[in-house]
């Protein structure tokens, strides 16, 4: 028997009071933990209880126990890697959907799973400007969606490789800059890495077209099959912007399927004066944004949309016996395009949020934390000993302190060990550079400039 349902409400009460508090004031907890590996599992029993426990002490073990281990990505001077958000209407969503626990992986299996995700991501194509006959899907992340974009580009390629599998012959173009999931997705795919071509890129980190084309002759003259090339809009290290249009020619001069990778800077298309950033776009075959990552909702959901859903679908449909259902073709079947069967409810909490916020706030909110990056770059430029070390198109800022690489390093370690802010780094053209992500929704200006004050006093 389950949890009785006046147990349930008043627990549900009592987490949701607690959420909103937390909600309310997330910068009131350090931003990352102060714990060393295998802390929080030293304080656990090693297995679990035999005979249930109270649900108030579970509620007070999370408040005691989980939340001192947590890294608050809420917290509003959360800046390291892409700062995200879980508004409040995307919770509401989560909950509302962990407690339907439906399964869209058919039509049947649940309608308005479906239908709900259909209609979303034609919103979400519309408000991005995007052509209005592309196909979309929802994944979990990003490295998934990439992954569907290169099964479908292989699919094209080498239609037989479904059967037989590769012959090692297919070979895939991308940026030394773009992010690591294009490399796994050719390592899951049994594409192998030797096929992958990390393509330079100029002083700016987007990707060299001549080098790519270079690349992409020789291959030809060696009896390789260049079949795949991904374009990043908004790289992980700087928000780098590769020559989409250029790309998008060489890929229909050589057959290639292009895959537009704009898992984070992607939801900023929304925002008329930010939309030109991403022209050639529309002439993708595959693109990937995240909602989870710049759109104000909470993890996990990935955006994929195609513009040859029939490909994508011969890839990866087998339909066993068990499912076959009898819908006429206007049923979508989710399971028909992609590895995974059973689907959340994903498509609600987008809903809740494009809903809630509306299309003109949302462009407002991702529109002020640009600018943000551009005043926190102004300051970082008059400052005698730091510069900035990338073009910073979005809400993302890469700089360094001029003394090097020592200094840089214990900067960071600094900051992060004070608790007041989370920044994380990279490494371009061989220096240590700071990264600072602007994203979340609890974030204010004085965050912003209070968190560069802070590593100048640092000096
Ligand atoms: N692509 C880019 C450009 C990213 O910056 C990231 C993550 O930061 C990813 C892909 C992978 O995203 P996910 O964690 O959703 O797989």
């Amino acid at each position: 028997m389950d949890m009785p349902s006046e147990e349930f409400r008043r627990a549900a009460h009592q987490a949701v009071d607690w959420m909103a508090d937390y909600l309310a004031a997330p910068g009131r907890y350090p931003v990352l933990p102060t714990m060393e590996p295998g802390d929080l599992v030293a304080r656990l029993p090693r297995a679990a209880p035999s005979a249930g426990e109270p649900i108030d002490e579970i509620l007070a073990d999370f408040e005691r126990q989980i939340v001192p281990a947590l890294t608050h990505w809420n917290h509003p001077r959360f800046f390291a890697y892409f700062s995200v958000s879980a508004s409040g209407p995307g919770v509401l969503a989560e909950m509302l959907a962990a407690a339907l626990n439906v399964n869209g992986m058919l039509w049947k299996s649940c309608p308005a799973a479906t239908e709900l995700e259909q209609t979303v991501l034609a919103w979400l194509l519309d408000a991005l400007q995007l052509p209005e006959k592309w196909f979309g899907i929802i994944y979990d992340t990003a490295s998934i969606s990439t992954l569907h974009g290169i099964a479908a580009a292989r699919e094209r390629a080498d239609p037989d490789a479904r059967r037989r599998g590769g012959d090692g012959s297919l070979t895939l173009y991308t940026s030394c800059h773009a992010h690591s999931s294009v490399e796994k997705a050719a390592i899951t795919l049994g594409l192998g890495q030797e096929n992958v071509r990390l393509i330079e890129a100029d002083e700016a980190f987007r990707m060299r077209t001549g080098a790519l084309e270079e690349s992409i002759r020789r291959d030809l003259a060696a009896g390789k099959k260049p079949f795949c090339v991904v374009a990043t809009v908004g790289t992980t290290s700087t928000t780098s912007i590769d020559p989409v249009p250029d790309i998008a020619a060489l890929a229909r001069k050589y057959g290639l399927w292009l895959h537009v990778d704009a898992a984070y800077g992607g939801p900023a298309a929304i925002v008329p004066e930010l939309r030109p950033l991403f022209n050639g776009i529309e002439q993708a075959d595959s693109l990937v944004l995240n909602p989870h990552k710049w759109l104000f909702t909470p993890i996990d959901l990935s955006v994929f949309y195609t513009a040859h859903p029939e490909i994508l679908r011969r890839a990866f449909s087998l339909v066993p016996e068990y499912l076959k259902t009898n819908e006429d073709s206007r049923a979508v079947n989710y399971m028909d395009y992609g590895v995974q069967l059973g689907r959340r409810f994903r498509a609600l909490k987008l809903w809740f949020v494009l809903r809630y916020f509306g299309r003109d706030r949302l462009a407002e909110m991702i529109r002020t934390q640009v600018g943000w990056a551009q005043q926190l770059a102004a300051l970082i430029e008059q400052h005698p000993d730091f510069e900035v070390s990338a073009p910073h198109p979005f809400s993302l800022v890469c700089f360094r302190h001029k003394a090097g690489d020592q200094k840089n390093r214990r900067l960071l370690e600094a900051v992060n060990a004070s608790g007041r802010a989370f920044l994380s780094h990279t490494v371009l053209q061989g220096n240590v550079v700071l990264r600072l992500a602007i994203g979340n929704i609890h974030t204010t200006w004085d965050d912003v400039r209070g968190t560069w004050e802070f590593i100048e006093g640092l000096c």
